[in-house]
């Protein structure tokens, strides 16, 4: 087997340990000689190199380099991958992204609304100078992106970089069928999902199952009045917990297919709004719980100069992106729900539009499925989100305010051009270092 080396670039993420968790326990498929730490915040990234290096030191079977940097030629030259999880402007800024629309009344969430939008011009200017980096200084390189909010972020580099050698990928859909299997005692590796729409934005449409030769999507959905219990997936935070029981009320209300959790602040984002702390939002949760923890291990692998007692849940997140690498390495041909340019995979829906669909990864990249059409019910909440993010990025490559304004109105949990305005403004005001100027 070809040893690789890999670059994490926000290698100073929470996310971080899971990632190398997982790249341990999958040496056998995919063997790294090196492995890069790469961070636009030296500190950060120097504490959890601390880390890093103590997991591997005590469970990686092989020798193994570690190189912790700020210099992207030094990150990125040679490596085979790089996996990026870049959060531009911090969870600092998440907050502002959750509490500005709590203070309209409207959704305050990371990737979805307003805030997702404003997270979007930022991940866009911090991105891009990223794939340029990658590029120049390793063509070969696949990136597997999973940094939000990725339909924004995949839309930008489509048109920045249209032969870039990227796979954006999202583990919610992993997530939400792990936690059927959890509530319902299915076997995840039983199930052949048929999902489609934009990314936080799209249903399942059947899930068939190998072992009874048909689909059991409806037995589920059956089974979801109450939702469903939150599982180790999404360990730790509680807001989990509101969002899958939200699910029971989607199927209920518009039953046939199960929807992606993050639909509810599209389709009630009244109910969202009620149940919000507008002092306390998820940003306050992660600061507080994974970051606190995370960054303590670090210090505490700093001292001691090994990782014992340093068994913590991170999740099942890096397993996925490591199951996306091998079957790229190893041309294993497996099935993800992946973000990629639409070409007719839903074939009801523009051409253009960057969609989550079905698709195999062998050495030679991504093949997206194509499907049957959708309903309309569908079709018209993908097509009005997919034009207000369109405009969001016309309004990066152009500098225009007006299509900024046209993107925040256009969103559907944005209830008046009024209020689309008023957050527009004190998005603008309070993101000036990240933003482009929008005149
Ligand atoms: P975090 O803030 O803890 O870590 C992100 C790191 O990125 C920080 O250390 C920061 O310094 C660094 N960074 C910011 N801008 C950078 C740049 N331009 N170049 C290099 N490094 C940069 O954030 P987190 O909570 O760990 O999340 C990281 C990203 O992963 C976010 O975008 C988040 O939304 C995303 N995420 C995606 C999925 C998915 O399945 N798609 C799941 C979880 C998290």
């Amino acid at each position: 087997m070809n040893e690789v080396t890999i670059a994490i670039a926000g290698g100073g993420s929470t996310y971080t340990p899971g990632i190398v968790g997982a790249l341990i326990e999958n040496v056998d498929r995919l063997k790294m000689k090196e492995l890069r730490l790469y961070d636009c915040d030296f500190e950060r990234q120097e504490k959890m190199g601390h880390l890093i290096r103590a997991i591997l030191k005590q469970k990686y079977p092989h020798p193994i380099e570690v190189i912790v940097t700020d210099d992207p030629e030094k990150a990125f030259t040679g490596v085979d991958f790089v996996f990026s999880q870049i959060r531009v402007g911090g969870l600092k800024m998440r907050e502002k992204d959750e509490k500005i629309p709590l203070k309209y009344g409207c959704v305050g969430q990371e990737t979805c609304g307003p805030g997702g939008f404003a997270y979007g011009l930022r991940s866009i200017r911090g991105f891009l100078p990223l794939v340029e980096q990658i590029i120049r200084f390793a063509p070969e390189a696949w990136i597997l992106n999973y940094s939000n909010p990725e339909s924004i972020i995949a839309e930008a580099v489509r048109r920045a970089y249209p032969t870039a050698k990227i796979i954006n990928v999202c583990d919610m859909t992993i997530s939400i069928e792990e936690t059927i299997c959890a509530n319902f005692g299915y076997q995840h590796e039983d199930f052949i999902p048929e999902y489609y729409g934009l990314n936080h934005f799209g249903w399942y449409r059947s899930i068939y199952s190998k072992r009874e030769k048909r689909d059991i999507l409806p037995d589920i959905l059956d089974k979801m009045g109450a939702g469903l219990e939150v599982a180790d997936f999404n360990a730790g935070d509680a807001s989990w917990a509101a969002t899958y029981k939200m699910l029971g009320r989607i199927v209920t209300d518009f039953p046939g297919y199960l929807p992606n959790t993050y639909l509810e602040y599209y389709l009630y984002p009244d109910l969202v709004v009620a149940e919000a702390d507008p002092t306390h939002t998820r940003a306050n949760e992660v600061m507080e719980g994974r970051e606190t923890k995370v960054y303590a291990l670090a210090e505490q692998a700093k001292a001691n100069q090994d990782s014992a007692g340093l068994e913590i849940n991170f999740g099942s997140h890096g397993q996925y992106i490591v199951d996306i690498a091998t079957s790229l390495l190893n041309d294993e041909n497996r099935r993800f729900m992946l973000i990629t340019p639409n070409r007719g995979a839903i074939p009801n829906v523009r051409q253009d539009a960057v969609v989550e669909v079905p698709s195999y990864v062998s050495a030679k990249g991504i093949e997206p499925v194509c499907l049957d059409a959708i309903p309309d019910f569908h079709k018209g909440l993908i097509e009005a989100q997919c034009a207000a993010e369109k405009l969001l990025v016309d309004a990066y490559f152009e500098g225009s305010y007006l299509k900024a304004l046209q993107a925040y109105t256009l969103n559907q949990s944005v209830p008046s051009a009024n209020v689309a305005k008023k957050m527009l403004d004190d998005f603008i005001e309070v993101n000036r270092e990240y933003w482009p100027e929008l005149t």
